[in-house]
């Protein structure tokens, strides 16, 4: 007998929020999910929760959601809703159009770091295949893509070396530009637990985060660097290790290419990357430096935690190596307890990078240029895929902006609210002659779009997710999709009407082509995952049961390559216009740019965006405490309450970014990292001024 209120049965499946990749049970009762329960067999979580996961699942049946496909032939007209076979045919044939007209590579796409494995692979897959270019990138850019850049350069992939457990080893946790209690908060906790348990802590942030001082916790060194100098840190910890002689020589002579490191042990043990020198750029004191760098090397298992405040700086990609460097040079890379760990931000991201959403990368970060791969893929798919790497995220818009890029199929992702420098991404957008957004509400994109077509949440679908410690999740289906397909359905229908015919009866076939084209993902099926309940990759003859942490004997590189990072300070200078430097991060309730959380309960906690500004700062402004305040930068205004915050440092602001209307992309630069252009979130010189409307 089933108690009114009580679960009927339940779906094991994943959360669909932060990179740590909680599994819980879907408590159901007929097609109603009544209850998110943590599950205590999760590999990633063992039944811990945040708030995000345990109660922001209302956005699945809020009245936003978008049900029926709409098209409209300008942007200004109204919506019209239409079938999915008008709509899809509508979207199919305004990108025929478009191509027959403007060439083939005028058109492009991007997949979701929100959708499962299986959907970013077919909507690469669509836009190589069917639309006949490499114009695929995915919303990783402007998060992680200088970790797949930096850890592919130094170690020879492009991904975290541990898994989650790991920390439980660690002597010694360096934790870089993360605030992992607010955003990663599962994993946080277990690593809150291995400091309680006499784990030395090393910070690395511009502000104060709750890691640094908090009950139970307080850090050994918080080294809070002005925003901008990651390298010159990383470095400055670099000469201490080599010019104190302690660099693990038999560790890197074993291991790393030593003619590589030779060069970067020169280069680093330069007076002028002292960390005397380099004080007059990170503002830390050099005497803090250098004991945080002998305690970093003076333990066996020294592990590094880092996130968005290290990838997303003009010098993203050279601070991933900076640290991949260091690691090698204390023999830290390749044993439990150690290692380079991104925390990713979304639930997919490293999926979504996995599945070869880049324009120069296919699955499993093989080269587009590189004929073997490329046919391997001709032969599968039945096409000749072009050997030239196709365009970036910011690249498709300033063509847009050019005239030569015109059309655009975004899966799950709202580029005009969560891209920097708004006017350009919306001019961009404006500039398009058809803008195809696939999501679950109508989004700030889809305000300058032609086609929508409704998406599914990952309560309705089948598929898998790979968080941070590259472990593949199931996403199971418990209710049936809203709009009446999945994401992935909606994807074949298309290149179908686009006259490329997709033939998948279940997401379990995608993967099964995902398997037998990528190395590192042979062993990888949903029999095997409902097997062992999740798999790391790599996943293959080598590693049957899959890969817990990598370069164990040896780097997947071979040899590790240390990397030189000279330091170049970002050309975003604050000056007396601009004299604060704005910089961002995330807050527990809340995720990204808000589109589910704040259609939750979880909005209570946090119902709006604010601006920390140091006592120091907002005095000398006459700025009080709850004070309306305006935030000009060299793009842009927007305006916020302030609050005055012992966390902040004096010439530095901090806000989040989970509220629309008030959106710090409003005001962030077009500058990026110099290999992968993420954009520079972190650094935005601003004037903080009291507002008129208070
Ligand atoms: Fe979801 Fe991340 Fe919270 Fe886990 S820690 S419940 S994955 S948001």
């Amino acid at each position: 007998i089933i108690e009114a209120g009580q679960p009927e049965h339940s779906v094991v499946t994943t959360c669909a929020y932060c990179g740590v990749g909680c599994s819980f049970k879907a408590e159901m009762r007929g097609t109603e999910v009544v209850n998110m329960v943590p599950y205590k067999d999760g590999e990633a979580n063992h039944g811990h929760s945040c708030v995000k996961g345990r109660f922001a699942w209302g956005y699945t049946t809020h009245q936003d959601r978008i049900t029926k496909p709409m098209i409209r032939a300008k942007i200004t007209d109204p919506w019209k809703e239409v079938s999915w076979e008008e709509a899809i045919n509508y979207a199919a044939s305004e990108f025929k159009r478009i191509q027959g007209k403007y060439g083939r590579t005028s058109v492009g796409g991007i997949t979701s770091s929100r959708c499962t494995n299986e959907e970013a692979y077919l909507v690469q897959k669509l836009i190589r295949a069917a639309f006949g270019t490499n114009n695929v990138d995915t919303c990783a850019r402007v998060c992680h893509s200088p970790t797949g850049y930096g850890l592919s350069q130094t170690f020879g992939t492009s991904a975290g070396t541990q898994n989650f457990d790991s920390v439980r080893q660690a002597d010694v946790i360096m934790v870089i530009g993360a605030n992992p209690t607010d955003a990663h908060p599962v994993f946080g906790s277990h690593m809150k637990k291995r400091l309680r348990q006499g784990a030395k802590l090393i910070v690395v942030d511009p502000r104060r985060i709750d890691l640094v001082k908090s009950a139970h916790i307080k850090a050994d060194y918080h080294l809070p660097l002005k925003p901008g100098t990651n390298v010159a840190m990383i470095n400055a910890l670099a000469h201490v290790i080599v010019t104190e002689g302690l660099v693990k020589e038999d560790y890197v002579a074993e291991r790393c290419d030593m003619m590589e490191f030779n060069r970067w042990r020169d280069f680093v043990s330069d007076k002028r990357h002292s960390p005397e020198e380099m004080e007059k750029y990170t503002g830390v004191k050099a005497a803090d430096v250098r004991a945080a760098a002998r305690l970093y090397a003076s333990v066996k298992n020294a592990a590094i935690y880092y996130g968005l405040g290290v990838t997303e700086h003009s010098q993203g990609s050279t601070m991933v190596m900076g640290m991949a460097n260091l690691a090698m040079a204390t023999g830290n890379v390749g044993h439990i307890g150690a290692g380079v760990n991104p925390l990713r931000g979304q639930n997919n991201v490293q999926g979504s990078c996995d599945m070869g959403s880049f324009p120069h990368e296919l699955t499993g970060y093989r080269h587009i240029s590189t004929d073997a791969v490329r046919e391997q893929f001709n032969q599968a798919w039945g096409v000749t895929l072009d050997p030239e790497p196709g365009l970036r995220i910011p690249n498709m818009l300033d063509a847009a902006v050019d005239g030569t890029f015109k059309g655009i199929y975004i899966q799950g992702e709202d580029i005009a609210q969560s891209d920097p420098n708004t006017k350009h991404v919306t001019a961009g957008l404006e500039a398009m002659e058809c803008v195809v957004v696939q999501d679950i509400f109508l989004n700030e994109t889809a305000n300058y779009a032609h086609v929508f077509l409704p998406g599914t949440t990952f309560l309705e679908k089948d598929g898998t997710f790979t968080n941070a410690e590259r472990r593949i999740n199931m996403v199971r289906q418990a209710i049936p999709p809203v709009p009446g397909y999945a994401d992935w359905e909606v994807t074949m229908m298309l290149s179908k009407a686009l006259g490329y015919e997709m033939k998948y009866s279940h997401p379990s076939e995608i993967m099964d082509e995902i398997a037998a084209l990528t190395p590192t993902f042979k062993g990888v099926s949903y029999k095997r995952i409902e097997e062992m309940g999740s798999i790391q990759w790599p996943c293959n003859d080598a590693a049957p049961n899959g890969t817990p942490t990598m370069h164990i004997d040896k780097f997947v590189r071979g040899k590790g390559r240390f990397m030189i990072t000279e330091f170049v300070p970002t050309e975003e200078k604050v000056g007396p216009r601009f004299p604060l430097i704005l910089t961002t991060g995330r807050i527990l309730s809340q995720y990204n740019v808000g589109a589910q959380t704040r259609r939750t309960g979880n909005v209570a906690w946090h119902p709006e965006d604010i601006l920390e500004i140091h006592a120091f700062d907002a005095e000398q402004r006459g700025i009080r405490d709850g004070d309306n305040v305006a935030i000009i930068s060299r793009v842009g205004e927007t305006s916020l309450k302030a609050v005055i915050s012992e966390r902040m440092q004096p010439g530095v602001v901090y806000t989040t970014f989970h509220h629309f209307g008030t959106g710090a992309n409003v005001i962030t630069t077009d500058f990026s990292d110099w290999a992968t252009n993420c954009p520079e979130y972190k650094v935005t010189a601003v004037e903080v001024r009291l507002s008129n409307h208070q």
